[in-house]
């Protein structure tokens, strides 16, 4: 199958019961075993459940991997990768990763005896002298949350193997429309399917993707002892969701180069961060190695926190909302929304300003959107 194909058909049959093209929503807790100590693929919903098994063998097949494993948050599939690892291991992971991810690796697995190093993955060189001898798992995000640095999956993939390190790369922003990261050597690939995979804004989900057998064991076995699985409803949705994806994100991806054009061009605007704008200091590689950009966008007001504040109050169209990846248009400003608790000088070593602004492209007229964010510009 081609990729289109596969993301509208792979994994799923007709329902053997009723022939149902839909995958039914299985909403139950338990089976029941035909006989001791024989059941019929299932009994418990913890371990497994048929509605989940459909979205599972899906994403796999559109990420080109051997196993999907999903889980009821973003979040909980990256604390399943971590516990992989054991107390006294160092990760070393990308500098700007999404903030709940660094806050879950500095404020909790610390705790636990991990270690971890921050670097920008946009170099390798970086990368590299970052690597120490109990370095056990490198951890990319790319493009980033919220500055949309680029990382080179292959540089990264050369690391990890020289060194024996587990390589797993977080491609929300990316989905597999436009990356996927096990072809490019990672051992695993996650996804918040909160965000562009579901869609549609109306559920929390997450996954796992890799060829690896005994990573796969690895993982069903703590999504079985932990338990963070997602409901058979919200895996339905996210099944739902997935069917448009490949034509959700051709719009997305042409809508944000427009706003990307639009926002560079305009004065009150001081830097545009989009990977598809040449201006991008890693587009060469994006280029390289992705299809297309997505429609995530970070920019930079000239006016600092007033300037970010008017703007926010002042869109229509633009949903003021913290999460990214739906059909609507969605508008974040860092410094006073998702990192204001972040002290203002570690927010500047970070790179985010007091001025920048995190826009969810979404799959509305273009125009629109543009017209929203000028009239808004224009009192920012
Ligand atoms: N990774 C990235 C890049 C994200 O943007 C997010 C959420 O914003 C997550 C992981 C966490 O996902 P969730 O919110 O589904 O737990």
């Amino acid at each position: 199958m081609k990729f289109d194909t596969k993301v509208v058909r792979a994994g799923i049959t007709p329902d053997p019961t009723t022939g149902s093209i839909v995958p039914p929503i299985y909403e139950t807790a338990t089976y029941v075993l035909p006989e001791v100590g024989r059941d019929k693929g299932f009994d418990y919903t913890r371990s497994s459940n048929p509605t989940r098994q459909v979205l599972e063998a899906n994403l796999a097949a559109i990420e080109g991997g051997a196993h999907g494993i999903c889980f009821s948050s973003g979040m909980s599939a990256v604390d399943t990768c971590l516990k992989l690892l054991s107390a006294g291991d160092h990760v070393v992971c990308s500098d700007d990763v999404y903030g709940g991810v660094s806050r879950h690796f500095n404020k909790v697995l610390a705790r636990y005896g991990l270690t971890f190093t921050y670097v920008d993955s946009s170099s390798a060189d970086l990368v590299r002298q970052a690597v120490r001898p109990e370095t056990k798992m490198l951890w990319v995000e790319t493009p980033t949350n919220p500055l949309l640095k680029v990382t080179d999956l292959d540089a990264m993939s050369a690391i990890a193997k020289e060194h024996d390190l587990y390589f797993g790369v977080d491609s929300t922003f990316a989905t597999p429309v436009f990356l996927r990261p096990l072809e490019f050597g990672a051992d695993i690939v996650m996804h918040s399917t909160t965000k562009y995979l579901a869609g549609h804004n109306q559920i929390i989900g997450g996954t796992l993707i890799t060829n690896r057998d005994d990573l796969r064991d690895e993982f069903k076995f703590i999504q079985k002892t932990i338990g963070a699985v997602p409901s058979p409803f919200d895996c339905w949705l996210t099944l739902a969701g997935i069917k448009t994806l490949h034509l959700r994100m051709e719009r997305h991806a042409a809508n944000a180069q427009k706003v990307a054009e639009y926002l560079e061009a305009h004065a009150k605007v001081a830097s545009v961060s989009y990977p598809g704008l040449p201006s991008h200091p890693q587009h060469a590689v994006a280029k390289a190695q992705m299809s297309g950009f997505s429609g995530m966008i970070s920019f930079e007001l000239k006016g600092g926190i007033p300037a970010g504040t008017t703007l926010m109050n002042t869109v229509e169209l633009c949903a003021l909302a913290e999460s990214l990846g739906a059909v609507e248009t969605m508008i974040t400003h860092p410094a006073t929304m998702t990192h204001a608790e972040v002290p203002a000088e570690d927010r500047h070593a970070r790179g985010l300003s007091d001025g920048l602004v995190r826009l969810s492209v979404g799959i509305e007229d273009a125009d629109d959107i543009i017209a929203d964010l000028d009239q808004a510009l224009a009192v920012a």
